[in-house]
């Protein structure tokens, strides 16, 4: 059973359909997992509105209870909501059951803070079960891991190894994952997180690569 091998393995993704880049699009967007965050979260807004761009975020439920005004905040800057998870668990140890109750839970809670509809899912560690992909498909979400990513949740990063690693051969179409929140990675890696931000967005721009959101 190699489907949990899908965001290493493109041959994998490729055959459970699980797209792991946007197809036809011409820019590149860029995806946050794991908040909202009470400081990471704000941070990367700014940067974001400063900038003018848009984002995608993988909201988890559980963190959305805690704090909905931040997930407000960030439908309200017109960013996608996207759904994670409700709680941090690896698909792999749940039942079918308790998959499609995370999924329910998750779903309520980003609605209820956010008036947003989650569309697309991506699960913890990108790792996909074969009753987690179906059911998250059942309930109407469509998957998206990602062909790029910071390892920005690493305790002895940097911010400029962040950014080097997020924009390595970047073309249109690529997914960067990067986390708004350290609930789930090491302490404070939200910090370097935003603080490679900006300097992932200039090498886009030096390469003509717009930023864009899943459709
Ligand atoms: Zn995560």
């Amino acid at each position: 059973m190699l489907l949990p091998a899908a965001p290493v393995l493109p041959r994998v993704a490729r055959a459970w359909k699980i797209p792991l880049k946007l197809d036809g699009a011409t820019g590149v967007a860029l995806t946050f997992d794991d908040g909202p965050h009470p400081e990471g979260t704000p941070a990367v807004l700014e940067i974001l509105a400063d900038a003018g761009t848009h984002a995608t975020f993988f909201l988890v439920g559980e963190q959305v209870q805690r704090r909905p005004a931040v997930a407000a905040r960030i439908a309200a800057a017109g960013h996608t909501i996207a759904l994670h998870c409700d709680r941090h668990r690896l698909q792999l140890r749940l039942s079918r059951a308790q998959l499609e109750d995370d999924l329910r839970r998750a779903a309520a809670a980003i609605e209820d803070a956010t008036s947003a509809t989650p569309r697309w899912h991506r699960p913890p560690y990108g790792i996909y079960s074969v009753s987690g992909l179906e059911a998250a498909r059942a309930a109407g979400l469509r998957p998206l891991l990602w062909s790029g990513w910071g390892k920005d949740w690493r305790r002895f990063t940097t911010p400029a190894r962040i950014a080097a690693r997020a924009t390595r051969e970047l073309s249109g179409g690529d997914v960067i994952l990067l986390h708004d929140a350290d609930f789930y990675s090491s302490r404070g890696s939200h910090r370097k997180t935003a603080e490679a931000l900006p300097t992932i967005m200039r090498e886009l721009s030096r390469r003509d690569l717009a930023t864009v959101l899943p459709v």
